[in-house]
Formats: C-alpha cells, sequence, structure tokens
C-alpha cells in the first residue's frame, strides 16, 4: 500500500485528503497517516495540512521496492522488486531467487554490495548510497548459446534509460560496457543456470555509477553521472527507464532470438563501429578494424591482412588501441 499511496501522491501533485485515500484503500484513518510517518521518517517531505490533506513536497534519493514500485511502468520486468540495504551480490541474490521459484522479471536491488563482481571473477566496486546495483530474472524459452545477447539486449535499455533521465550522451562498448567520454559508466554481467540444453534461468546484472564522486586509483576507467554532468540524478526513476525500455527490447529479442529487430538501436551506440580495436584473447592479442556487430551479437572485425573474424562475448576482452576504447 506504501507504493501505492506514494504514486497517487506523486501523480496528484497536489494535496490529497486522507479520506480520499482511506476509500481508495479501503483502509482507515489512522492507517494512512502511519503510512505517511513511515514515508516521513524515510526522509519524503510530505506536508499534512488539517483541511486539504498530504501533499509530496520533496522525495529522497532512496531504491527501496516501495519507491521502485510506485514508479514501474512495466508489465513484468523489475516486478516484483526485491531490496535490499546491502548485499553481497545482487547477481547472486538472483541466482537464489530463481533456483526457489521466483517469477520471470524479479528484480534485486541492492544500495551497497559487499562483493559487486564483474566478468572473469573481476571485482565490481560498489560504494554505497550513491550508484544502482540491481538485477533481473529472466526466464527464456532460449537455447543457451543465445543467452549472452540478453546482455547486448540490457546495454540498449540501460542506455536508452540513462538518456531518459540524464543529460548525458552513452556509448556501448561491446559487449558489455556502457561508457560516457572513453570511461566506463555500467557495467553488465549475465549469467546463467542450465540443464544441458535447457535454460533455468538467466541473470542479468547492472552496476551504474550515479551519484559516486570518486573512485580508488586503481580504476581509472570509472565515471559516474555526476562526475559527467554536474549533476545529481534520482537513482529509483534510472531503474524504473531501464526496466521500461528493457520490456520493450527484449519483446523484440524475443521475436526473432537474436539481434536483428534491435541492430539498428545497438549499432547507432557503439563506440567501437569504424575503429581500430586491440582484440585481447586468452594468451594473446591483435589489431583489427571493427566493423560492427551481426545477427547473433557477434563483434565482426577485420584483421590487417583482410581476414574477417566474428567475436563471439565469451573470453575476449576488447580495447582501443591506445586505451579503454
Ligand atoms: P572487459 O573489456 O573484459 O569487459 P572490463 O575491464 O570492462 O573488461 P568487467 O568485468 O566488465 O571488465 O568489469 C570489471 C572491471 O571494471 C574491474 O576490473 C575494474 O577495472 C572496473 N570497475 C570495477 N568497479 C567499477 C565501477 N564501479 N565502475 C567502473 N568500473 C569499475
Amino acid at each position: 500500500m506504501k507504493a501505492e499511496i506514494l504514486k497517487m501522491l506523486r501523480e496528484t501533485g497536489d494535496y490529497v485528503s486522507g479520506q480520499e485515500i482511506c476509500e481508495k484503500f479501503g483502509v482507515s484513518r489512522t492507517a494512512v497517516w502511519k503510512v505517511i510517518r513511515q514515508l516521513q521518517e524515510e526522509g519524503y517531505q510530505v506536508e499534512a495540512v488539517r483541511s486539504k490533506g498530504y501533499r509530496i513536497l520533496d522525495e529522497p534519493d532512496v531504491i527501496t521496492a516501495e519507491e521502485v514500485a510506485s514508479l514501474m511502468e512495466t508489465e513484468w520486468a523489475g516486478k516484483p522488486v526485491v531490496y535490499y540495504p546491502e548485499t553481497d551480490s545482487t547477481n547472486i541474490r538472483i541466482r537464489h531467487l530463481g533456483d526457489e521459484g521466483a517469477p520471470h522479471g524479479t528484480l534485486a536491488v541492492a544500495d551497497r554490495q559487499t562483493a559487486g563482481r564483474g566478468r572473469r571473477g573481476r571485482t565490481w566496486e560498489s560504494p554505497g548510497g550513491s550508484c544502482i546495483y540491481m538485477s533481473i530474472l529472466l526466464r527464456p524459452e532460449l537455447t543457451p548459446e543465445k543467452a549472452p545477447m540478453l546482455t547486448l539486449v540490457m546495454a540498449c535499455s540501460v542506455a536508452e534509460g540513462i538518456m531518459d533521465c540524464a543529460d548525458v550522451k552513452v556509448q556501448i562498448k561491446w559487449p558489455n560496457d556502457i561508457i560516457v567520454s572513453g570511461k566506463k559508466l555500467v557495467g553488465i554481467l549475465t549469467e546463467m543456470s542450465t540443464q544441458v540444453d535447457y535454460i533455468n534461468h538467466v541473470t542479468v546484472g547492472v552496476g551504474i555509477n550515479v551519484n559516486v564522486q570518486s573512485f580508488p586509483e586503481e580504476i581509472q576507467t570509472a565515471t559516474s553521472l555526476l562526475s559527467e554532468t554536474g549533476k545529481r540524478v534520482k537513482r529509483a526513476p534510472v531503474i524504473a527507464a531501464v526496466m521500461r525500455h528493457f520490456e520493450e527490447d527484449y519483446k523484440i529479442f524475443m521475436q526473432t532470438e537474436d539481434m536483428s529487430g534491435l541492430m539498428e538501436k545497438y549499432s547507432g551506440l557503439l563506440i567501437n563501429r569504424g575503429r581500430e580495436v586491440l582484440i585481447l584473447e586468452k594468451d594473446s592479442e591483435y589489431k583489427a578494424f571493427a566493423e560492427g556487430i551481426n545477427q547473433k551479437g557477434e563483434l565482426v572485425v577485420r584483421r590487417e591482412d583482410g581476414t574477417v573474424e566474428k567475436i563471439c562475448a565469451g573470453e575476449v576482452s576488447v580495447r582501443g588501441v591506445y586505451g579503454y576504447v
């Protein structure tokens, strides 16, 4: 009910009488007052005027389940929201929720992670109170080899969601990072639980640096929305915007089970396209010219000797010839 009252106050933008809320939700005035008190304690500025009712003046930058759910405009993506003030990693939480039978679309959101991860066991720096750590549970009817493309689908959705909420132009570094001014704003990590040729569930995790001021010295390639725009951005609307885009992009992806319907969008955001890149394989590296992605989401590159390679996301990293991108 808290999320719904919040939504009602926000949508009205003016005073809503206690009576109106009581009638809408079939609860007592005391119950409504209790919810308002809770909201105030959480940092929402809700004004209470005897003859007029309640009016919301300002909202804190919180990403509690109620706050995020009250902004969600989707049918299934990001429903329900499970919130953790602190957890090891939202990808781990979603994997467990998936094993326990949670529905397709369940979203784990954390304010802080103690064991945030990147690809291949790398660490994802996850300070509290300033960033977004979220993972969505998917139960797609796909064969396992197609699941890595969901990283690319999410990359489109995150880029679109961020650009809806902040005055910034972002690009995608294939396959899983969102870049602004040559630095990493977002990381995406897709993991799955499979049987031999059947997906139990997929976890797509997203870490977005929102209002963080600075990073440890060893992460020179990181940036945040605050660093790029000089402005603080409320996190919950960003989560809701990303979920809205993801629901649409996922539908397009599932129609063909490949990137063909999202190709134009993804390619338009791809920073590597038409650039010299360095392909880092496990034990070797080579320079090539990146032509773009194909329908399978592979990066198509031309080696200096003219041979064309199709690169799968798995074990490969892509860098710019002179730096990170
Ligand atoms: P690749 O190109 O192989 O994906 P990557 O450096 O982008 O390489 P990821 O696994 O995507 O690797 O992300 C983990 C890396 O990101 C870490 O090794 C660290 O360099 C960097 N990193 C860690 N935390 C953050 C953060 N909060 N914001 C930006 N970058 C981070």
